[in-house]
């Protein structure tokens, strides 16, 4: 019957909930055989708020009438009655297109459901994302994933008025040290360098490299004042660690500048001037130090 000669899995699932059939799919590769499922209900086998969001697109797609899509996590684990057949291990991403059938069955409205694996494309999708968030030296979100997350509280801020600050450092005399040890010394000071500031910031801080040797970190809800406080643990912590980490005898300092986002400014462009001008006053007046604008 072509019908089961389906690539994907095609499920019958009626407005109460209940699995009235199943057609297509037989590679293991790709599916776990759920034929058993057949005349159970989606309560019966699946975690409720699974369930529950199941039938939540079922009503969806027979109230209006249409095609729906979505995509979801699935792992065999999580359906009684799957666990032990063979198919992908963990944790499977499928594409969901949920149709109204056009007959009763058994006088209940019902949709046809494909679920399609994704898997592959997801994973892809994933790495995507985090290649355009990041960059590759330090593992640190880059400068467009910064951008982006600061619109986006900017947007906040005006919505709510939930304030943020903004700290902003730049190595001391890195050209020298460069030229000194040479690039690829210098890049495993940039290195050790984001390893050692990330245990010193909040879950919700975002440390990204800004430019060559030129470090944001955005801190949520956060006045300057206590910015500052962080700022300093930073700076002291790079002075007293990050040399002797990367087996070099003279200290590596930084200068830092701190903003905090006012009522005044119009956008993030502002924040980000005033931080700057901030590090540019502590480089002029000594350097390894922090300034608050
Ligand atoms: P200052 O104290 O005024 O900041 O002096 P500086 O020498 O640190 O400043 P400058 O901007 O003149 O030099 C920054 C240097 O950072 C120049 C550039 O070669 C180096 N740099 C930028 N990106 C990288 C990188 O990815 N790896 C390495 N090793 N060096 C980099
Ligand atoms: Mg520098
Ligand atoms: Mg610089």
């Amino acid at each position: 019957m072509v019908l089961n000669a389906l690539p994907d899995p095609v499920f019958l699932l009626t407005e109460d909930a209940f699995y009235a059939g199943l057609f297509g799919h037989s590679d293991p590769g790709y599916y776990h055989d759920g034929h058993g499922l057949v005349g159970s209900s989606l309560y019966e086998v699946l975690p409720k708020d699974v369930a529950d969001w199941i039938m939540e697109k079922v009503h969806l797609s027979l109230h209006q009438e249409r095609l729906i899509k979505v995509e979801y996590p699935l792992s065999a684990q999580q359906v009684k009655g799957l666990e032990d057949k063979t198919g992908p291990d963990g944790m499977i991403w499928f594409e969901g297109h949920i149709q109204p059938f056009p007959n009763l069955i058994e006088g209940k409205k019902a949709v046809i459901w494909v679920a399609r694996n994704i898997t592959q494309r997801k994973l892809l999708q994933d790495e995507l994302l985090h290649a355009t968030q990041t960059d590759p030296l330090t593992g640190l979100y880059n400068r467009r994933k910064l951008m982006e997350t600061l619109q986006e509280h900017f947007a906040e801020f005006q919505r709510y008025g939930h304030t943020l600050s903004l700290i902003m450092f730049d190595i001391d005399h890195f050209k020298q040290l460069n030229d000194t040890f040479g690039h690829l010394q210098g890049d495993a000071v940039l290195q050790s360098l984001s390893q050692l500031c990330n245990p010193l910031l909040r879950a919700n801080d975002l440390l990204a490299r800004f430019g060559g040797e030129e470090f944001v970190i955005l801190l949520p809800s956060t006045h300057r004042q206590d910015a500052f406080i962080t700022a300093e643990r930073i700076r002291t912590s790079i002075e007293q660690q990050l040399a002797q980490v990367v087996g070099m005898s003279n200290p590596i300092t930084i200068s830092v500048g701190i903003s905090e986002l006012t009522s005044a400014d119009t956008s993030m462009k502002a924040l980000i001037d005033r931080a700057d001008r901030a590090l540019y006053q502590a480089k002029n007046s000594g350097r390894n130090r922090t300034v608050s604008l």
